[in-house]
């Protein structure tokens, strides 16, 4: 294998949010035997070097969704933003809909002030009507959406629109399903958009040239790698693009059934090490 691209949550990291040092050791077998390897994944690069600074991994990064691709030190090596006039669109619409959103620019992750509070109303309204147990959950899934790097607050949409910054990735975030669907109904045909999810309670915009698939295949021909010998490792259906492009493809056990349909084999779970399983199944 020349190429591969591994998803970071529910993929490389475990559900302590760690890279286990399996992992760690065969992501660097791998690159010893000449085999690139990108992380390629919702989060900012920012965001993933500092999660890799606890390790002593130094791969190449697509990051918000293929939206970005960071060379291994650390230079943007290509951009696609969202443009102007569709980011406009976009938060003035999660604006009215009193949405949780983030905002994901070249260094940092823009956020409303008063976010955080809109999602804490949408837990204490839906506590009452759930066990514990489910609550214990999505408050989880809140305090991992919190630990993202680079979280800058703003007062309004207006106020991001006006800095004029690029904008490579919107996510929007509830615990309310309807919520959700009409952000599905939205923005599924919009003609500039690419729409994906990378976890229950999310969804996510790029500019329709950006996916983990247009960057994987972009970086290989960079690399003047072939497609052919490129591998893909996801869990969610923000990876399908990959999956899809990529001519090896593995899912995650712990990953979503179209994740498992779409792919050549299901690997391992995070907490079972299933990225280290699979590279050393291709290096094989
Ligand atoms: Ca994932």
């Amino acid at each position: 294998m020349e190429l591969i691209a591994i998803d970071m949550d529910g993929t490389l990291l475990n559900s302590q949010n760690t890279i286990s040092q399996e992992n760690i050791k065969a992501i660097k077998k791998a690159q010893e035997m000449g085999t690139e390897v990108v992380i390629a994944t919702g989060r900012a690069e920012f965001d993933v070097r500092q999660i890799l600074a606890n390790t002593d991994l130094n791969t190449w990064v697509i990051g918000a969704n293929g939206a970005t691709i960071h060379q291994p030190n650390g230079t943007l090596f290509h951009s696609v933003p969202i443009e102007e006039k569709d980011a406009a669109e976009i938060l003035e619409w999660l604006d009215e809909k009193q949405f949780y959103y983030e905002v994901f620019s070249d260094s940092s992750i823009l956020t409303p002030q008063n976010g955080r509070a809109l999602l804490q109303m949408e837990l204490d309204r839906i506590q009452s009507a759930n066990p514990n147990e489910e609550i214990e959950k999505l408050t989880a899934a809140l305090e991992k959406q919190f630990s993202q790097t680079g979280f800058y607050h703003v007062d309004s949409y207006q106020e991001i629109l006006e800095a004029g910054a690029p904008i490579y990735n919107v996510l929007a975030f509830s615990f309310e399903q309807e919520k959700l669907d009409l952000g599905w109904e939205s923005f599924q045909s919009y003609p500039n958009l690419t729409l994906v999810s990378s976890a229950h309670h999310n969804f996510e915009l790029e500019h329709k040239n950006a996916s983990k698939g247009i960057a994987l295949q972009k970086l290989s021909t960079h690399l003047g790698l072939s497609m052919d010998r490129t591998g893909a490792i996801g869990d969610s259906p923000n990876d399908l693009s990959m999956i899809s492009m990529a001519s090896h493809s593995a899912a995650m056990e712990n990953g979503r059934p179209v994740v498992k349909e779409a792919s050549d084999f299901v690997t391992k779970s995070n907490d079972d090490d299933g990225v280290a399983h699979t590279i050393y199944h291709w290096l094989k």
